[in-house]
């Protein structure tokens, strides 16, 4: 009988934070600007210079500690972790060994129908790296240290998961966690949000772990999902062929679906790590913890209590709304003014994904504004559109957050409510159509569907269909 092989996956996942200053030095962190123009002495590692610890970056850091449930350490200190590499000015990464600043916490994830709980080992805040240009020119490698002391942190889970399905839950769980406290945006795509995967395989019911490798260069979810099953298979086919797995880190090539080693996986005493000695401890008292606990924000899991019972709107629409912080914004702004959250709902559940979809955007990008959807809603609640118009006018406002009235109002799209205006139109399209109306009179309900849509068409939708079958029924007797 072939063996069955079971899968252990732990994550290091890398989070940069939204802080606007780097954090040693007061150079901006924002993305993209010319290469090597947010740098100063510090981030570019020069002699003498002196680190300085950014403030926001510690309470970003205790407040995602706090939220996955960790205990946050009094008494946290910095470390230098000693490699060369062009990217790494200084020749030393400042980050957190001995006393990183959170550990022994959890969050737990759900797949499928079961929830589990997946610990986190520690969390610890170190800086970025610059980064290394390869092909810009022939023979040469150009270097950019504008990311060059970017805050991180780095979250290491305990080896928990079992399945690609469980660490995308995971790692979904995170991104929602820090996006809601607001301390990263998590873009895989754009590197804030990296996770290197660490993976195992072991014979069913054994207790001792396998050999791992950790694998690297991940960038999407999906990229992460590939990854653990080519690299699940191939220790798989090592052991059965009777070879051992090498512990060493790989690069995984998504385009080709392959592995390829690295480099021997390191150890921490490779990198001789001692205590920062630029940098004082990190004194983290009761006072200061309380108060970013005051300040920690619902986050999505109370969220989507509250919605269902607040707004009485399916889980499934809940769920939705509150993956992405800005959709449950727009959607919790919008139902506060028009006092009608299902519609709210509804619009983003259908319209605003279909339109996402269409033009691959993130929920995150939504450009409309709520208080122009909670207008539309109410426009449309009053009867002063019809719902094609409604549609039609959200398109304009997804596209360029067009304000509806104003838009309704301009193109003259409200709906014609006055009787004599549509009873003319009504008149002239039965005499036009003797037919049809013959045919309804004898008793085929179906005609009556081609007189409704000859009159919606010359008012050019802006009837109430409803009323427009009401009193085509009238005058036909
Ligand atoms: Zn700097």
């Amino acid at each position: 009988m072939a063996k069955q092989y079971e899968t252990v996956i732990g994550l290091e996942v890398h989070v940069e934070l939204a802080t606007k200053t780097k954090i040693f030095c007061s150079c901006s962190t924002s993305f993209g600007g010319a290469p090597n123009t947010h740098t100063c002495p510090v981030c570019t590692g020069m002699p003498g210079s002196l680190p300085v610890l950014n403030k926001q970056v510690v309470e970003y850091a205790i407040a995602i500690g706090l939220a996955t449930n960790c205990e946050i350490t009094r008494v946290c200190k910095f470390d230098r972790k000693n490699y060369f590499y062009p990217d790494n000015p200084q020749n030393y990464q400042i980050s957190q060994l001995y006393l990183p600043i959170a550990r022994n916490g959890y969050v737990e994830i759900e797949t499928g129908d079961t929830k589990k709980k997946v610990r986190i080992h520690e969390m610890h805040m170190e800086e970025d790296a610059g980064k290394l240009v390869h092909d810009e020119w022939d023979d040469t490698s150009i270097v950019d240290y504008n990311r060059s002391g970017v805050p991180l942190v780095e979250i290491v889970s305990e080896p928990d998961m079992r399945s690609a399905d469980e660490v995308l839950a995971y790692l979904e769980k995170l991104r929602m966690i820090i996006q809601y406290l607001g301390a990263s945006d998590c873009k895989l795509q754009e590197g804030s949000m990296r996770a290197d995967v660490n993976l195992s395989v072991r014979e069913m019911g054994s207790g001792k772990f396998g050999t791992r490798t950790e694998m690297k260069n991940l960038n999407s979810f999906k990229a992460i999902a590939r990854a653990i099953e080519g690299e699940r298979q191939r220790q798989i086919e090592l052991l059965e062929e009777g070879r051992a797995v090498v512990q060493e880190t790989r690069r995984w090539d998504d385009n080709k679906e392959y592995s390829y080693a690295m480099r021997s996986k390191e150890d921490a005493q490779d990198y001789r790590y001692f205590p920062e000695p630029d940098l004082v401890p990190v004194m983290i008292d009761e006072a200061w913890i309380e108060k970013i606990k005051m300040m920690q924000p619902e986050l999505r899991d109370e969220k989507l209590a509250r919605y269902k019972k607040e707004y009485e709107i399916p889980e499934y629409d809940a769920r939705i709304i509150t993956e992405s912080k800005h959709m449950a914004d727009i959607f919790e702004k919008a139902a506060a003014i028009c006092k009608n959250p299902k519609k709210v709902s509804n619009w983003l559940m259908v319209e605003t994904l279909r339109l996402l979809k269409e033009s691959g955007m993130e929920p995150e990008e939504i450009r409309f504004s709520p208080e122009n959807l909670a207008k539309l809603v109410k426009l449309t609640d009053s009867g002063d559109i019809n719902s094609s118009v409604a549609k039609q006018v959200f398109v304009k406002m997804f596209e360029e957050n067009t304000d509806p009235e104003s838009y309704v109002k301009e193109h003259g799209l409200r709906t014609v409510n006055d009787e004599g205006e549509l009873r003319a139109v009504l008149e002239q399209v039965i005499a036009d159509n003797p037919q049809a109306a013959a045919d309804y009179k004898s008793g085929k309900e179906k005609a009556l569907g081609a007189l409704v849509g000859q009159t919606m068409k010359i008012m050019r939708g802006k009837a109430n269909p409803g009323q427009v079958n009401q009193r085509l029924k009238e005058l036909l007797g």
